[in-house]
């Protein structure tokens, strides 16, 4: 019963496939012993802008501690629910893994900040956009393989990561633009990855909002969602220490998110009956999501989130800083492209010959959105401390 390839796990009619993919924008062999997705995976783990997820700032800054959650652990979490949803639902889970990790490619340094601050500079050059980005690594700025640029990834897996986009900016993407003009969905894989990511980011910000200080657990248990599993856990466990009552309160609340998703989920698709994934991309809203109740509840969580962390002094404090470097940076390069290292300079006088000055800023954007926190943080220094000489 595989409608896919042997190199693809048992797959509903309507997941992805290797054999029903739209293929890579360069034509290639297919692989001998993975599933193309499998090497899509492979070579997101192997580029250079998924080492510098390590040092690259989810909400807390990667110096405040080592237990936080960083845009690479961020990465790895949203990969493992994404899987053993896609697994549930027999979707194909190493499309939605390579999907997973690759989704967070073009963030910029210090988080929502950075990529705020990002945009405003690029204001006049069209602007800045961090899923946009990602497509950008991998179908460009991963200058590795001889044959081709970019990373060359299936069709299924850039739909994936190209989360939103503008008409606009969706005119000039060609094939992965083109749901965004149509009014068609993305597969079932990019989907269901929209929301692992979401279920993991409410998740870990609970728990590393808590270990900051910057709420507690009275507080988390004015949300639904998060005073339902502290009684299932203080009633079971009423001795508990709190570390390790909060971790049980977290699993539940995943296993709840994920459970009623996979439920809700497979009861949608029943009902439609896709008989292959054209069905699936041509329904009139996606197939993936909550049951009503429970995306009120991601949504109160998410909401509370906003206000306790995200607007948290601190956070603010670090994000008004992060914006000043950004920003700074920009403008510095933007006046003399003789600062940028020689290969961007290069780059930068080659774009500003096809595209002006907006080919130049984005090469300057390119720079900075592949910059960690900690070299964005050097390279102010390096360019604003007159003791920092080198
Ligand atoms: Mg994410």
């Amino acid at each position: 019963m595989d409608a896919g390839s042997s190199k693809d796990h048992y797959l509903a009619p309507y997941a992805v496939t290797s054999t029903n993919s739209r293929g890579r924008r360069y034509e290639e062999a297919l692989g001998t012993s993975r599933s193309e997705f499998q090497r899509d995976r492979d070579r997101i783990i192997h580029c250079a802008a998924f080492r510098r997820l390590e040092y690259k700032t989810q909400v807390f800054v990667n110096h405040e501690g080592d237990h936080f959650r960083t845009r690479l652990t961020h990465s790895l979490e949203v990969s493992q629910i994404a899987r053993s949803i896609a697994r549930s639902l027999s979707l194909n889970e190493d499309l939605a893994e390579a999907i997973a990790l690759a989704h967070d490619l073009g963030h910029t340094p210090f988080g929502h900040a950075g990529q705020d601050a990002l945009n405003e500079c690029m204001s006049a050059y069209g602007g800045f956009e961090h899923n946009l980005q990602s497509l950008r690594v991998v179908d460009q700025l991963e200058a590795k393989y001889a044959d081709f640029p970019g990373l060359n990834l299936t069709f299924e897996t850039r739909e994936g990561v190209l989360k939103h986009c503008s008409r606009r900016n969706a005119r000039q993407l060609g094939d992965v633009g083109e749901r965004f003009l149509n009014k068609q969905q993305p597969g079932l894989e990019a989907q269901l990855t929209n929301l692992a990511d979401e279920i993991a980011y409410n998740n870990h910000d609970v728990e590393d909002g808590l270990r900051a200080g910057m709420i507690t657990i009275a507080q988390l248990c004015e949300t639904r969602l998060f005073s339902d599993k502290h009684a299932e856990v203080v009633g079971k466990y009423p001795d508990l220490d709190e570390r390790r009552m909060i971790h049980e309160i977290n699993r539940r609340m995943i296993s709840h998110l994920v459970s009623d998703l996979v439920q809700t989920s497979a009861a949608r698709i029943t009902e439609l009956n896709p008989k292959d994934i054209d069905s699936v991309r041509n329904h009139s809203r996606p197939l993936v999501g909550f049951s009503e109740s429970t995306a009120a509840q991601s949504q109160e969580l998410k909401s509370f989130l906003r206000e306790a962390v995200y607007r948290h002094y601190r956070v603010h404090r670090m994000s008004a800083k992060a914006r000043r470097v950004i920003r700074e940076l920009f403008r510095e390069f933007l006046g003399d492209v003789q600062l940028l290292p020689t290969d961007y300079q290069q780059q930068a006088v080659a774009a500003r010959e096809v595209d002006g000055d907006t080919g130049q800023a984005r090469v300057i954007a390119d720079y900075i959105a592949g910059m960690t926190d900690r070299y964005a943080i050097l390279h102010y220094e390096r360019l604003f401390n007159p003791g920092q000489l080198t």
